[in-house]
């Protein structure tokens, strides 16, 4: 075996490189990227894609995003982690900036999905014992079947996918699971008084991009203000323009009592996550109770400010409006042409899903592979689901190239 790296790495070297000492906890598509901008990757070889994961709709406003890519160097070549041992000159200007944006009151900064999640369940529960009066240990969060809220221990405590869960025990307990889109559920779930928390994906994405019907989300929240209940809004991949408004929430207008932020937060280029809250609810933890060493370090900061102003200039979630409803429009149209290998289509914004009927549980991930090949990339999730979710910088022209690569596609199949 070759021991020196060579300036090309063929596709070949880098797979077999990441099996033999990687951790085998991903199951890519056999493609390896080496370059990204806008709408495109580029893999070692030279041929572009249309990104159509967006990493998870991290990467909402393009690939290496000029702007995006400024402010962290700008920032990486001044100052980069102080710890919060110290003030920077950057946290408190972020700190500002994120909560008027959003209409909050405070914010939490964290660096990953996941951590911010926890944050959330620690506030509702310090919440529940020292604002709610709910007696010590005792206090619940309610979550929904197939969520995804990330891969911590009390994360997957709260799923109920075996994959994401079995042989990780023991469990967190105090996690109530109710049906998603089922408000009688909800209801009877909240006649306990011990619950802090209702945590929620307005849009379930890992589960295949699930849309409750229209005012759940209200009712859901109504409800839970009924019950002295904080509404906690995941909106790590649902939120930042993806479905075509700056949150999924807004467009029920509702306000979450603590909202969760990540992913597309940084634009994919470095890990930032934030959890946003009322006074009454952030200020339940106090010094010491809570943090992380790079959690609003000063190149996460500068990376926010700049991914959220993205966001708004370019005005990417009307965007993800316009072009989501011509995107779902065409899909569609495929749909009823091919109904014997498509089952169904559905999407908000540029949220979107293809499910594959079922040739022995297959076939999404064969679509996926003559996408690949054709051209564009997506990745099945749930067996037989292909979420579609490029950068929402895309222009109408590129989303009519990347319909013409779909028909043709499933035309071949
Ligand atoms: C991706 C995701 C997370 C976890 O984020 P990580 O950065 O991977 O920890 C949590 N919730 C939702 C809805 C997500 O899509």
């Amino acid at each position: 075996m070759e021991t020196f790296m060579s300036n090309r790495t063929t596709p070949k070297q880098a797979i077999e490189l990441e099996d033999k000492y990687g951790a085998h906890n991903y199951h890519p598509l056999p493609v390896v990227l080496e370059r990204g901008e806008g709408v495109y990757v580029w893999d070692v070889n030279g041929k572009h894609y249309f990104d159509f994961l967006a990493a998870y709709s991290a990467v909402n406003q393009g690939h290496c995003h000029p702007k995006i890519i400024a402010a962290l160097i700008e920032q990486a070549q001044k100052l980069t982690l102080t710890s919060r041992a110290f003030y920077n000159d950057v946290l408190g200007e972020y700190e500002q900036f994120i909560t008027s944006y959003f209409g909050y009151e405070k914010v939490l900064p964290m660096n990953t999905g996941a951590e911010g999640v926890e944050t959330a369940i620690k506030l509702a529960r310090k919440w529940a014992y020292e604002i709610k009066g709910v007696a010590e240990n005792e206090a619940k969060i309610i979550v929904c079947k197939n969520n995804f809220h990330g891969r911590t221990i009390t994360i997957v405590s709260a799923s109920n996918d075996p994959e994401a869960r079995n042989n990780f025990g023991p469990y967190t307990p105090g996690i109530i699971t109710v049906e998603y889109n089922n408000i009688e559920e909800l209801a009877n779930a909240l006649k306990d008084k011990t619950v802090a928390g209702f945590l929620i994906e307005p849009v379930q994405g890992e589960a295949g991009v699930i849309i409750p019907d229209e005012g759940y989300l209200k009712k859901c929240f109504d409800l839970c203000k009924q019950h002295h209940v904080l509404f906690i809004a995941d909106e790590i991949q649902s939120g930042l323009g993806r479905t075509g408004k700056r949150l999924a929430c807004d467009h029920e207008n509702v306000h979450a009592d603590i909202l969760i932020l990540g992913k597309a937060l940084s634009g994919g280029t470095y890990p930032v996550s934030a959890v946003l809250a009322s006074n009454e609810i952030m200020l339940c933890i106090k010094p010491g109770q809570h943090g992380s060493t790079y959690g609003g370090n000063p190149v996460a900061c500068k990376v926010g400010i700049a991914a959220l102003s993205v966001l708004r200039d370019e005005q990417l979630a009307e965007n993800s409006a316009r072009l989501g409803t011509l995107f779902l429009n065409e899909l569609k149209t495929i749909q009823a042409e091919y109904p014997e290998l498509i089952k169904t289509v559905r999407g908000k914004g540029l949220f979107c899903a293809m499910v594959i009927a079922e040739h022995k549980g297959k076939s999404a991930w064969e679509v996926c592979m003559e996408l690949m090949k054709n051209g564009l990339l997506a990745k099945p999730t749930h067996g037989d689901i292909i979420r579609f979710a490029p950068p929402l910088i895309i222009t109408e022209e590129q989303v009519m190239e990347c319909v013409g690569i779909i028909r043709k596609t499933i035309k071949e199949f």
